[in-house]
């Protein structure tokens, strides 16, 4: 079985308002991309690894991350686009044909954990699709634009959805090149792709089965998050020792 991980780190992390994106900050005197890449280049299961850059930091992922510590299984660090979804497609097409599998990850999201990585490849070969996910803990209200609230959905069924999104290769693939193709609609009908399993449902018309992960698996967004982050890795840095 050939089985790939798309990281991605093209952001270029607005919402922090640091110079600095966020996969590239330090957590315990390494970038936040290290994490994640540690994890999905540890995995027996995984061949090769793709990460998507912003164009300044290609020379920078290769030399400070990928050569120093020797993530071997990097088959190339390619160029992100503007918005998420260019940015997996670009990771999508680097890709040789033959792979049967593809993880997609945020590289912001550093604790995912080898157990989850394997759960989402066994619901992925089952269902086509598969997705990290955590029950919603908090009642999940949907609003209007002016915040006033028109549904209350169960709790039972709301979850709030991460990485690893974890797919067919060729059928998120060729989801990708569809939704491409489309996107001029898709913007003028407002339609924001914030995952991959939308692109999943709307282009190959897939539903993709959740799997239940940590609620550690945080994305770093906000400095709030970086506050957090440096307390779960620490707490890890404990366990390790
Ligand atoms: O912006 P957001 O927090 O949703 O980003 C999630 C992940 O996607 C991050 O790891 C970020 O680096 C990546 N991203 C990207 N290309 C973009 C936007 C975000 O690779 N254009």
């Amino acid at each position: 079985m050939k089985c790939a991980a798309i990281i991605l780190a093209g952001g270029t992390g607005r919402r922090m308002g640091n110079n600095v994106p966020k996969q590239y900050m330090e957590l315990q005197g390494k970038p936040v991309l290290y994490y994640s890449l540690k994890t999905f280049s540890g995995a027996e299961f995984i061949n090769e690894v793709v990460i998507v850059a912003a164009g300044d930091y290609l020379d920078k992922v290769q030399a400070d991350i990928v050569d120093l510590y020797g993530f071997h299984k990097t088959s190339a660090v390619v160029e992100g686009g503007r918005e998420r979804y260019h940015s997996v497609a670009n990771g999508l097409e680097a890709l040789p044909e033959d792979t049967e599998y593809v993880f997609i990850h945020d590289g912001a999201r550093p604790f995912v954990t080898s157990y989850t990585i394997e759960r989402c490849l066994h619901y992925a070969k089952k269902y086509r699709a598969s997705a990290a996910a955590v029950k919603a803990k908090d009642t999940i209200k949907i609003a209007d634009d002016d915040s006033v609230v028109r549904s209350t959905p169960d709790r039972g069924h709301v979850w709030m959805v991460q990485t690893p999104q974890t797919f067919e290769y060729r059928l998120i693939r060729d989801a990708y090149r569809r939704l491409l193709d489309d996107e001029e609609r898709l913007r003028a009908a407002g339609v924001n792709v914030t995952d991959d399993t939308m692109v999943a449902k709307m282009y190959a018309d897939v539903d993709a089965r959740l799997v239940e992960s940590t609620y550690d698996n945080i994305k770093i967004t906000t400095p709030e998050d970086m506050k957090l982050a440096k307390m779960i890795s620490a707490e890890n840095a404990l366990k390790i020792q």
